[in-house]
C-alpha cells in the first residue's frame, strides 16, 4: 500500500517550525509496511494545496494531511479537501456537543464564531475524536477507494490520534496484520550494519528489514505482513535468528521499548554487580542516562564528575605523575579514574570517561573526538580508545553509548 504525506502550513515553508509530523508519520507508516514515495510541504494556500492533493491522489492509495484543521482563517485543509473530493461540508452533531462540553463554563464572549467552523466535517467521512484539542481528525474515502486522512497540526494532538485511531484503520485497510520485531544494535556503525545485511535486504519481500540509525545505535525493524499475529511471528522468526547470528553480542535487545541503559542495568542486576561512574568530558551525561532507568538505585552506587585535573586527583586518586606524563585525555588516566571510582565508592564495577569533545582543545596528537573509556570489573581495568566524529553534543552522546556498550560486552 502506498502512502503520501502532505504537511500543510506556511510556517513550515518559512522554516519557522521543524516538520516533526512528517518524520513521525514516515517512520510509523514504514513500520506498518506502507511504501512512502512522496512527502510534500505546502503553504496555507487554497490553489496550491488543491494541486498537491490532486497529484497525491493520482499516485498514492493513502494520503495523510497534517495541519490547517483549526478555527482560524488560514486553516483551510478541510475546505480544500472537500472541494477536491467534490463533497459538501456538513455539521457533525458529536463534534458540536464535544465542543460545547469543551467550552462549558467559559464566557460565551470568549468563544469566537469561527470556533464553530470546527463542527463542520466532510460529508460521508469518518470523524476521529481529538482527545487533546478541539478539531477532530477526518478520514474520507474517494470513489476509487483511496483514503484521505486529515489530522491536526499540533504534534500533541496528531500523535495520540494517529496511534489510537489511524493505526487500526490503516491495519484494517490491508485486511492483514503487520507484525514487527525490533533488533537493536550497538557498537557497529550504520553503514557497516547495512553492508553486513545487504544480501538480506536485497532479497527481502516478506518480512522486510528497515534499518535506521538513532543516536549512535542502529535499529533494525523486521516487519511481516500476515493473516494473524501468530503467522507474523513465524515469518519474522528465521530472519531475527539470522540477525542474531550475524551481530551476536552487538545486539543488546530485541524488545521494542528497551533502551541500552535498561539493558545495562538489567545485566548488572542479574550479575549482582554495583556500578560507579567517573566522568570528565561527558560531564554527568552517563550517570544521567543510567538513572533514567527506574530501579537503577539497586545497581548504581555513585557518580563522579571530575572535570579538572585537581578533581581527578582529589576524588579518584589519579596520580599527578600520570596526568603530567600522559595528560588527562589518555588511556592511563582513564584506567586510574575507573579504578579510583570503584575504590572510592566500593562498587564492583566502574566506568570512566575522558576525552576531547571539542570544538576547541584538539591537537594533532589528540584531535577532537578522541575519547578513552575505562571499565573496571573483577579487579581488572580495561581501556578502549575511540575516535568520534561530529559536534560537541554528538561526541558526548557517542561517548555515553559506547561506555554503556563497553560495560555490556
Ligand atoms: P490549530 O487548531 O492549533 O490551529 P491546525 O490543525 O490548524 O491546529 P496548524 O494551524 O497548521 O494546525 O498548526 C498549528 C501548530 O501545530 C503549528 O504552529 C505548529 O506548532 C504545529 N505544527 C503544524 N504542522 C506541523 C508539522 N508538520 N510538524 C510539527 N509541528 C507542526
Ligand atoms: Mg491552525
Amino acid at each position: 500500500m502506498t502512502v503520501e504525506l502532505i504537511s500543510v502550513g506556511t510556517e513550515i515553508l518559512l522554516g519557522n517550525i521543524v516538520n516533526t509530523n512528517a518524520s513521525f508519520l514516515a517512520e510509523k507508516c514504514a513500520a506498518l509496511g506502507m511504501s512512502n514515495y512522496y512527502q510534500v510541504s505546502v503553504g496555507d494556500n487554497e490553489e496550491r494545496l488543491s494541486e498537491v492533493l490532486k497529484t497525491a491522489l493520482s499516485r498514492s492509495e493513502v494520503v495523510i494531511l497534517t495541519g490547517g484543521l483549526g478555527p482560524t482563517e488560514d486553516d483551510l485543509t478541510k475546505e480544500v479537501t472537500a472541494k477536491v473530493l467534490n463533497r459538501r461540508l456538513v455539521e457533525d452533531e458529536k463534534t458540536k456537543s464535544r465542543l460545547n462540553e469543551y467550552f462549558k463554563g467559559r464566557d460565551k464572549k470568549d468563544i469566537t464564531e469561527n470556533n464553530w467552523k470546527q463542527t463542520l466535517v466532510i460529508e460521508d467521512c469518518l470523524v476521529v475524536d481529538n482527545n487533546n484539542g478541539t478539531a477532530p481528525g477526518l478520514i474520507a474515502k474517494t470513489e476509487d477507494g483511496k483514503s484521505v486522512i486529515l489530522l491536526p497540526g499540533p504534534p500533541g494532538e496528531m500523535v495520540p490520534m494517529f496511534e489510537e485511531s489511524i493505526v487500526p484503520y490503516l491495519k484494517g485497510l490491508s485486511g492483514n496484520v503487520l507484525y514487527s520485531e525490533m533488533v537493536k544494535i550497538c557498537g557497529i556503525g550504520e553503514s557497516k550494519v547495512e553492508t553486513m545485511i545487504k544480501d538480506m535486504i536485497d532479497s527481502q519481500t516478506n518480512p522486510t528489514i528497515a534499518p535506521y540509525a538513532k543516536n549512535g545505535e542502529v535499529h533494525l525493524r523486521v516487519t511481516a505482513l500476515a493473516a494473524t499475529e501468530e503467522e507474523g511471528k513465524c515469518i519474522t522468526a528465521p530472519v531475527v535468528t539470522e540477525l542474531k547470528k550475524r551481530f551476536g553480542v552487538h545486539i543488546y535487545t530485541t524488545e521494542e521499548k528497551v533502551t541500552i541503559e535498561e539493558a545495562v542495568v538489567k545485566l548488572l542486576a542479574e550479575y549482582g554487580l554495583t556500578l560507579s561512574t567517573a566522568e570528565s568530558c561527558s560531564g554527568g551525561l552517563l550517570s544521567g542516562r543510567l538513572v533514567n532507568v527506574s530501579g537503577a538505585s539497586a545497581v548504581f552506587e555513585e557518580g563522579f564528575i571530575t572535570y579538572s585535573n585537581t578533581a581527578k586527583m582529589k576524588y579518584l586518586n589519579v596520580s599527578e605523575d600520570t596526568l603530567k606524563e600522559f595528560g588527562a585525555v589518555s588511556k592511563e588516566t582513564a584506567e586510574e579514574m575507573a579504578r579510583g571510582a570503584a575504590k572510592a565508592s566500593q562498587s564492583l564495577a566502574a566506568l570512566s570517561v575522558t576525552g576531547i569533545a571539542g570544538p576547541e582543545g584538539g591537537t594533532d596528537k589528540k584531535p577532537v573526538g578522541l575519547v578513552y573509556i575505562g571499565c573496571f570489573l573483577d579487579g581488572k581495568t580495561e581501556t578502549r580508545e575511540y575516535h568520534f566524529k561530529g559536534n560537541r553534543q554528538k561526541v558526548r552522546e557517542y561517548t555515553v553509548i559506547s561506555a554503556l556498550d563497553f560495560l555490556r560486552t
